[in-house]
């Protein structure tokens, strides 16, 4: 793996940035570096369509059919021939042959002057070209209706295969199946897809500190929280989940769990322990056991991140506190996990948008902060923050539902500026 120290890093004038680290990473460069190592694992699976919900298509779906598969009604009305229309001022007068059902075609033909009942859904009479709606005819003597209007060609029919026509690819491999892409594949009749096998990823916390649920907790301990926030954005994102619980900070406890992970995982994640303090084995051990790019990165929260491979499995030792935890997974875990998983990698969706509140910064990192983006009293989106933005105030990520991105040069914000904003999609949001 190359240094990642001597990466060339340009900022504007690392003079005046009180809080640069020479030595740090840009993000960017990190990500790059990650994405270099992050291939999709090989291996398929075909599943009942049902379980590709939250998996990722490894072939592209073809449409066997025209969706919708025959000209069809998209509103109740009467199914008319558009040359019928009178065109000289008049209403027009037709007659009614029967009625289209959705599932139960009307049989026949439509003739001059005449026209078929239709309900939504229903296939189109042969000789029909238009639907008039119902509200706009009414009754007139016998089997018969007037309407006023001159209908064209096409009014108020889907046309076979306007939604996906036959032979179309309707989704490509990567694709991640969501509920409109489930949706999707059921209205194709599909019963079988081929998805990626699951990425399987092994975590544990390090340190002697941290409590498991239900312990008691003596002085100067805490829940160990970081591995809760963890499973939940694994599960969002849809892995194989391996918990190894807490790992006490004693060098040969931190290899054996790492040996242990390496064996059964194509990811580790771990958290804590990877500073430079004197029970920080996080980083060492990856150096003893497998290939190390120990870096700090120029961002806050998150500077310490040990990244690298033990065996063939890619590793991530995040940093300790619990905001960087969710903050460097989002990043740059979640980017990594779904190539693995073999969807492209978006670029994040940020937008500029006014803050309402004033952010304190120095330069020399790029902060995510954390933000509430809502309408203001005009209806207009602003963002404000959500108050100390400490890395261990947890609940700061509950009362976000997005990052203030703030450049590495930012000296900080003063109320009604324009910032960087990039909404929680997936796996941070409640709502995931
Ligand atoms: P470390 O990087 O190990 O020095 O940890 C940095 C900070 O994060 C310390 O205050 C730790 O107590 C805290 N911390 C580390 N691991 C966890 C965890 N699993 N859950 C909650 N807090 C943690
Ligand atoms: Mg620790």
């Amino acid at each position: 793996m190359p240094n990642p120290a001597a990466a060339p890093i340009s900022i504007p004038d690392p003079s005046c940035m009180d809080d640069f680290d020479p030595s740090s990473l840009l993000v960017e460069h990190a990500l790059e570096r990650i994405h270099a190592l992050a291939v999709p694992v090989s291996g398929t699976e075909r599943v009942a369509i049902r379980e590709t919900l939250g998996r990722v298509l490894a072939e592209p779906i073809h449409s066997p059919i025209d969706v919708p598969a025959h000209d069809n009604s998209a509103m109740d009305g009467y199914a008319v021939r558009a040359v019928d229309a009178a065109g000289d001022g008049r209403p027009t007068a037709l007659r009614v042959l029967g009625t289209s059902w959705a599932g139960r075609p009307f049989p026949g033909p439509v003739g001059p002057g005449e026209c078929v009942r239709i309900m939504t859904g229903a296939v189109m009479p042969s000789g029909a070209d238009a639907v008039v709606i119902q509200e706009n005819a009414e009754a007139g003597p016998g089997d018969t209706i007037r309407f006023d209007e001159r209908p064209r060609t096409g009014d108020n029919v889907r046309e076979a295969g306007e939604d996906i026509p036959q032979g179309a690819v309707v989704l490509d491999a990567g694709q991640r199946v969501g509920p409109a892409e489930l949706g999707v594949l059921a209205s194709l009749g599909t019963v079988e897809a081929s998805v990626r096998r699951r990425v399987r990823v092994a975590f544990f916390s390090t340190g002697d500190e941290l409590r498991s649920l239900g312990e008691p907790l003596p002085e100067g301990c805490i829940y160990d929280s970081n591995r809760y926030t963890l499973l939940a954005m694994l599960r969002a994102i849809g892995t194989e989940i391996l918990d190894l619980g807490v790992v006490r900070d004693v060098r040969e406890e931190v290899e054996r769990a790492f040996r242990e992970a390496a064996a059964a995982a194509d990811v580790i994640i771990t958290s804590g322990g990877v500073s430079v303090g004197e029970a920080d084995f996080v980083k060492e051990t990856l150096e003893r056991t497998g290939e190390v790019g120990f870096w700090k990165i120029a961002m806050k929260p998150g500077r310490p991140l040990a990244f690298g491979k033990v065996g063939g499995a890619l590793f991530f030792g995040l940093p300790g506190n619990p905001v960087s935890v969710m903050v460097t997974f989002y990043q740059f875990v979640q980017p990594a996990l779904r190539r693995l998983m073999g969807e492209p990698a978006p670029a994040p969706v940020r937008f500029r948008v006014r803050c309402t509140s004033r952010l304190r910064k120095r330069p020399g990192r790029v902060e995510f902060q954390r933000g509430v983006l809502a309408h203001d009293e005009t209806g207009r989106l602003a963002v404000r923050s959500t108050g100390g933005q400490g890395s261990g105030i947890l609940s700061s990520m509950h009362e976000a539902n997005c990052f203030i991105v703030l450049p590495l040069e930012s000296e900080g914000v003063d109320p009604g500026s324009e910032v960087d904003v990039e909404p929680f999609a997936g796996v941070a949001g409640a709502g995931a």
